[in-house]
């Protein structure tokens, strides 16, 4: 048995497939690009990632597809300590993010859920002693609401904490949201879901809201409270929210206060927007506890 806490994450994982070029093509234009790349991503594999970096035992329910990027994202899976137990494999293509970045930092992307549409309520159930082993319950939404709603509602039974990135910016049903124990959207996500005073009437227990550069704010029971942001130089900031909502996930499993894993959380953020990319932006605990160190 390990002594580490656990954290589960419910969602996608995509291969992101990057084209740079001078410009972004217009509709029915070619342009010719100068540089290509393939990494992992996908909130919920980002947020995996960032759980297992800062330092939890992470299980992932997620959908592969039958393809080769299949086995290349079990292997980034593994690289990271995850346990895979939980992924099942659907026919037809893994998700896949089709991206093209242009010089002058545009960019245009078709996602392609791919086998994370294909997630349901059953195969959670099939794994639900995977989550209900779990202190705390991550999801966003990348995949069908079904999934995460049946994950949410095995995390209650056992009395886990559960915590949704309402990310891709979308509503969110009734049923859903009275399973969620700490909702983390950003600025834009926030105003989608009709700001803090109606989510905060609305029953969330918890609720922190990611603002980039600005920090982030939280709302409980006592009121607003704010959270400095680490000063760095951000040159990427693909990933920030991710890495700041897997790290959050982490420390809450580890039993640390709200106010101390937010702080933790930020400080992995900020560090995600030092790196280009997703998955290699995202900070281990010795680096966080190294820029807290220093901030202090
Ligand atoms: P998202 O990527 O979901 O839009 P944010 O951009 O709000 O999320 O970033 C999440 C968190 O990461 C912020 O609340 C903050 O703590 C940290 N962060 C993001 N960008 C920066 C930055 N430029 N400098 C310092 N911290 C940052």
């Amino acid at each position: 048995m390990s002594l580490e806490p656990k954290v589960c994450v419910v969602g996608s994982a995509n291969l992101d497939l990057v084209a740079r070029a001078a410009r972004i093509p217009r509709p029915g234009e070619t342009v010719l690009g100068y540089d290509y790349f393939e990494a992992p991503g996908g909130k919920g594999l980002n947020q995996a990632v960032a759980a297992a970096r800062s330092g939890a035992q992470v299980a992932f329910v997620a959908a592969l597809g039958s393809d080769n990027a299949a086995d290349a994202l079990g292997g980034v899976i593994v690289a990271d300590g995850i346990d895979p137990t939980a992924i099942c494999r659907v026919d037809g293509p893994t998700g896949r993010a089709l991206i093209n970045v242009g010089d002058d930092g545009e960019n245009s992307i078709v996602v392609v859920p791919g086998a994370n549409g294909r997630l349901d309520a059953r195969h959670v159930r099939i794994h639900g002693p995977t989550v209900a082993a779990a202190h705390v319950v991550l999801a966003q939404l990348e995949v069908p609401i079904e999934a995460i709603i049946a994950a949410f509602e095995v995390a209650h039974a056992v009395g886990a904490t559960t915590i949704l990135n309402p990310a891709p910016a979308a509503e969110l049903p009734d049923e859903l949201l009275a399973l969620v124990d700490i909702l983390v959207p950003n600025e834009h996500e926030l105003a989608l879901l009709g700001g803090d005073t109606a989510l905060i009437r609305s029953g969330v227990p918890a609720l922190v809201v990611t603002q980039g550069a600005k920090g982030c704010d939280f709302f409980d029971a006592s009121g607003r409270h704010h959270v400095e942001p680490f000063e760095v130089v951000a040159i990427d900031t693909t990933a920030a929210g991710d890495a700041f909502c897997g790290a959050l996930a982490a420390r809450l499993a580890h039993g640390h206060p709200l106010t101390e894993s937010l702080r933790w959380a930020s400080a992995a953020g900020a560090l995600a927007t030092t790196t280009v990319g997703a998955v290699p932006s995202i900070p281990n605990a010795a680096a966080i506890r190294a820029l807290i160190d220093t901030a202090r």
